[in-house]
């Protein structure tokens, strides 16, 4: 025994690590194995020391022979054809043969440059004909509709298949522990192991990689001798890599763990998720039984259908939840409706968001926007979240976290009070990286473990110090604090994606801002360039304009056009008298007065300095006359503050066929001129048609 303090755990674990399970130098006595040299001819290199017992032929008799010289007849066609096959590129080829009343299965493979032939004799599954449940279980299997249902099929028909007394499924979490999460027993008095994790120690490194290489590992009984592997002389120390067999030698270790966990015999059927081990079908016997080849294969068929029946389950539940996801990018990016703020989006979505991503809060934190759904967080905290997302993960735009402790975001922010976050970019633009960002908090994880970890517990083997096997399988909880429930990858690409739907909102939302603002500024422009600062009438550049206009409609329609034209008198007094500012209100007074005594098809605008013109369609000479005497003396009436009265002097001309619009104003300014050398405050026709 070690001393225990010599060698740390983790050292103890590597050495577990480097037993080289793949080329134990024994094959189980429940097969015989020979090894050929095909450049020689078929010559036999290596034979197991049990081949009397499954061939009737010693291990003298058949080193050093050819295949063709001391195999039956029937074993050589079928050996034949398998040959061609491994030749055409398969791992290995599996055919059964006959000699005399014996019937035998033989395995054969490549290892290095050798080919190796691995034969069992068939055994008949005792008790029931257990074979005849075999495609009952493939039609249960195949109509299951949930995970949990398939596995437990996938248990339950293992177990009747195989009479193991025990069948469990274990899946493999991040550190490679495995939980319990199916399992049928059929005695009560066999432990149950449903909902126990067993530490990622019982499986060490090297035996998870063999299982992508060959996914069964059957154990035929844990109480037989191996057959020792027995090598042609001048092959020296030479190893054979068993990997591809199934009568693989026991490694010591592996048998003494199943004798501490009560097992007399095992099989272990591989699942994988896309090449990734994903767990473990776990068959456990307590009673010496042997099974038969068929029986194995047919194990192994009923683990794949599962795993195709796991992998679809799982294909279906993100199906869902990316229908929830386009649900929600549909109303972000409706183009019906109208165009809305980021921050109104993540109002109307935000919630949801919520529930889809298991989260307590949601923020959207851009240079200009910070805005939380869900708990309450400070903005001061949001801008901390942008600034150190910006400096460290603005590259990539994706960061995810989920364990307090070794948080990267805690050390940053520590006020920050969620250890689960997983934060997209929104590439807005480059100066201006937005970020959506979801929080978790933090759960407690029970394990329910298989028996203690026996730390420290190292002992020594084939000069090596490894860790023993546990002895105790009692159950023992650990409540593990410090992790945010894992965020997966399909939640991490549904971010992502509706991060980039509110870039693109946002970009809209921008663009539709700037049209507005541009509009506004157009038409402020357009007010600018037609309208009297001073009065906020008409200036002179638009009457010049809607002159032109009427001018030319009131011809081509042949309607009447008038144009009063008028002058404030002695204004310059009031200037003189009172200052230019109060001359400047009483010219705002006498716009707006004016302004509302006409009618809304009249155009009023200052045409000069003090003096201003009225546009009057459908006005004949008369009317438009009329029209001047009532404002002459409407205006001649009003009192200004301190001014007092102020009257004006008014110039009519109405619209003659022959002239244009230069002259027609030309005429009332003579009109006005007249009045102004008689006196003022009166109105002047000019002579019309
Ligand atoms: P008349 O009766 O002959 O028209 O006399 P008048 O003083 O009104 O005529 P004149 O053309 O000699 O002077 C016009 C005055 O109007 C001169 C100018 O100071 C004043 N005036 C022109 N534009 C403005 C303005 O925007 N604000 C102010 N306060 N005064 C203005
Ligand atoms: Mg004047
Ligand atoms: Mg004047």
């Amino acid at each position: 025994m070690a001393d225990n303090t010599s060698i740390s755990y983790e050292e103890a674990m590597k050495n577990c690590a480097k037993e080289p399970v793949q080329a134990p130098q024994c094959v189980q006595e429940n097969g015989m194995l020979l090894a050929v040299d095909i450049k020689r001819g078929g010559q036999i290199i290596a034979v197991s020391d049990n081949s009397d017992a499954v061939l009737g032929c010693p291990c003298d008799a058949l080193m050093g022979s050819f295949l063709a010289e001391c195999m039956p007849s029937d074993f050589l066609t079928s050996f034949k054809a398998a040959d061609e096959k491994l030749k055409q590129g398969s791992d290995y080829e599996i055919f059964a043969w006959e000699a005399g009343e014996q019937s035998f299965f033989s395995r054969i493979y490549y290892s290095q440059a050798w080919l190796v032939v691995e034969t069992e004799i068939d055994v008949t599954d005792p008790g029931l004909k257990r074979s005849c449940y075999f495609d009952r279980a493939l039609l249960d299997i195949s109509n299951t509709n949930s995970t949990e249902q398939t596995l437990q099929k996938l248990c339950r028909s293992i177990s009747e298949l195989s009479g193991y007394e025990r069948v469990l499924v274990y899946q493999f979490d991040d550190s490679w522990n495995g939980r319990v999460i199916s399992e049928h027993t059929t005695r009560e008095d066999i432990e149950q192991y449903i909902g126990l994790s067993f530490p990622a120690s019982d499986i060490p490194s090297q035996v998870r990689a063999l299982y992508h290489v060959n996914p069964i590992r059957y154990i035929a009984d844990v109480d037989t001798e191996d057959a020792v592997i027995v090598y042609a002389e001048e092959l020296g120390s030479m190893a054979l890599d068993l990997s591809l067999g199934t009568i693989r030698g026991k490694s010591p270790i592996h048998t003494e763990y199943m004798k501490n966990m009560g097992l007399q015999r095992s099989m272990s059927v591989a699942i994988f998720d896309q090449n990734q081990l994903w767990g473990l079908v776990s068959c456990h016997g307590v009673s010496a039984q042997p099974l038969s080849y068929s029986t194995r294969l047919n194990i192994h068929s009923l683990v794949k259908l599962a795993e195709q029946r796991l992998m679809l389950q799982k294909q279906f539940e993100a199906d869902r939840f990316f229908d929830r996801v386009e649900e929600s990018r549909k109303a972000l990016l409706d183009r019906k409706r109208e165009i809305k703020s980021p921050q109104q989006l993540l109002e109307d979505q935000g919630h949801f968001w919520l529930k889809l991503f298991e989260a307590v809060a949601v923020a959207l934190i851009s240079a200009q926007t910070q805005r939380v759904i869900g708990e309450h967080i400070d903005v001061s905290t949001l801008h901390k979240v942008r600034d150190w997302l910006n400096e460290n993960h603005s590259v990539t735009g994706v960061f995810s976290e989920r364990d307090c402790r070794l948080s990267e975001i805690r050390q940053a922010i520590p006020e920050l009070p969620y250890c689960g976050v997983l934060a997209v970019s929104m590439p807005i633009d480059k100066r201006n990286q937005g970020w959506l960002v979801f929080f978790r908090v933090q759960e407690t994880e029970v394990f329910r473990w298989a028996g203690k970890l026996e730390k420290g517990e190292v002992r020594e083997y084939k000069g090596r110090q490894v860790l023993s096997p546990r002895h105790s399988f009692e159950q023992w909880q650990q409540d593990v604090d410090g992790y945010a429930p894992i965020w997966t990858e399909i939640q991490i690409e549904a971010a992502k994606t509706l991060a980039e739907d509110l870039a693109i909102g946002a970009s809209a939302y921008q663009i539709e801002q700037l049209n507005q603002e541009l509009t506004e500024a157009n038409q402020r422009l357009e007010h600018l360039v037609h309208t009297d600062a001073l009065t906020q009438v008409w200036n002179r550049y638009h009457m010049e304009q809607t002159l032109e206009e009427e001018v030319k409609r009131c011809k081509r329609h042949g309607r009447d056009l008038a144009v009063i034209l008028l002058d404030i008198d002695h204004f310059k007094r009031v200037n003189d008298d009172y200052g230019h500012d109060v001359g400047d209100k009483v010219l705002k007074l006498i716009s707006e007065a004016i302004h509302q005594w006409l009618r809304s098809s009249d155009v009023f605008g200052r045409w000069g300095g003090e003096e201003f013109l009225i546009i009057a369609p459908e006005t004949d000479l008369e009317s438009a006359n009329q029209l001047a005497e009532r404002l002459r003396r409407r205006l001649s009436n009003l009192q200004f503050d301190k001014v007092g009265q102020v009257t004006a002097s008014f110039g009519v001309a109405e619209l003659l066929p022959s002239e244009d619009r230069n002259s027609l104003v030309k005429r009332a300014d003579n009109a006005l001129y007249q009045v102004k050398e008689s006196g003022r405050n009166s109105v002047e026709v000019s002579p019309g048609k």
